[in-house]
């Protein structure tokens, strides 16, 4: 599988969507799709809708002659994806796994098999099994109080299947194939901190993502500015803790202590066509920390190509991308080319 940089839109792109060829690409190309996008070029405000699921307040914005219909749609698609996975739910495919139910849902077999190798790929920081620890720590759908489980615990809690690193990603990832076939012409999906973003606007020009700043929500960190078709997902330490005689306990576990990870990164934002990869990427790149993320990134190159944002616990932003640092910050920055 490949994901891609940045400017990587194209009409022969497989399984890409017809209209998120930019507006700025060639004469021929325009006057070719001009035709085809009456109706959607002039839609300047987008239909927006919000949708509660997966635990998190999600805002769709979409651009285009038949957004209503596609918004719906989504709507549907993302209640779905929450019932799927939802761990703590009895009707959920994930939670018949974890209690041994056969068959297995083919499209959970097909997302194991995907989480299996990230798994892999990120050397084990991404870890699809850390259900019953997160259980443990409180961090568990539906799992009892917070609290700091005991050594002997944690080493023998069994393996149960939790995707939430993956399951807005997939969200998003799914959501921007629905809005394609009902041939919206662009989209921004905020799917609650991640952001999936979907061919055009209107006016052709650049999408531009605001990165939150992980230490104050109201404020922010800097803008990315992207052509369709990124998924830019975002992990952080702050999101989801308890504090416990003066320490701080968050929900990123590192799967080789199963307790929450200890690296130098507050937060990590991927930016990748996958909203798989991306959000599974930002997950294992906040148990790896700074060098372990860049390097993931070297060793990954050619085969999934993402770009990081990594916000350390000492307030400097290493980025790899076209990011442009909000000014008067009180972060430091570093590009890394
Ligand atoms: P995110 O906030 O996108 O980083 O996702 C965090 C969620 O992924 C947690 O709520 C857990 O459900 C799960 N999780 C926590 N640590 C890991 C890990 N090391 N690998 C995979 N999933 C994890
Ligand atoms: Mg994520």
């Amino acid at each position: 599988m490949r994901c891609c940089r940045r400017a990587f839109l194209a009409l022969a792109k497989g399984g890409g969507c017809l209209y998120t060829v930019p507006m700025k690409k060639t004469g021929l190309v325009l006057l070719l799709l001009v035709f085809s996008l009456s109706g959607c070029v002039g839609d300047a405000a987008p239909v927006r809708r919000t949708v509660f699921a997966m635990d998190t307040v999600m805002n769709l914005s979409v651009y285009g002659a038949d957004a209503d219909h596609a918004l719906a749609a989504a709507e549907a698609e993302l209640h779905r994806l929450d019932t799927l996975l939802a761990r703590g739910t009895a009707d959920s495919a994930v939670y018949a796994y974890n209690h041994g139910e056969t068959p297995v849902d083919a499209e959970l077999a097909e997302l194991i098999a995907q989480a299996d190798t990230i798994a892999a790929a990120t050397g084990g920081a991404f870890d699809p099994y850390l259900g019953a620890a997160l259980d443990l720590w409180g961090f568990g759908s539906g799992a009892g109080e917070r609290r700091v489980p005991a050594s002997s615990e944690l080493a023998t809690a069994p393996l149960l299947l939790d995707l939430g690193g993956i399951a807005k990603g997939l969200a998003g990832e799914r959501v921007r194939a629905l809005l394609c076939a009902y041939r919206v012409s662009g989209a921004v999906l905020d799917l609650g901190g991640d952001v999936a973003v979907l061919g055009d606007k209107p006016d052709g020009s650049l999408w531009r993502v605001a990165l939150r700043d992980p230490a104050n929500k109201s404020d922010y960190l800097g803008t990315l500015e992207t052509e369709g078709d990124v998924y830019i997902a975002t992990s952080g330490v702050y999101e989801r803790y308890f504090e416990e005689n003066g320490v701080r306990y968050h929900h990123i576990l590192d799967p080789k202590t199963r307790r929450p990870a200890e690296s130098d990164l507050v937060s990590a934002t991927v930016v990748c066509e996958s909203g798989v990869w991306a959000d599974a990427l930002a997950t294992a790149c906040c148990v790896l920390g700074t060098d372990g993320a860049l390097a993931l990134r070297e060793r990954l190159a050619g085969d999934v190509d993402f770009d990081l944002i990594l916000v350390t616990d000492d307030s400097l932003v290493w980025y790899t991308t076209d990011f442009e640092p909000k000014q008067g910050s009180p972060y430091r920055y570093e590009h890394i080319s």
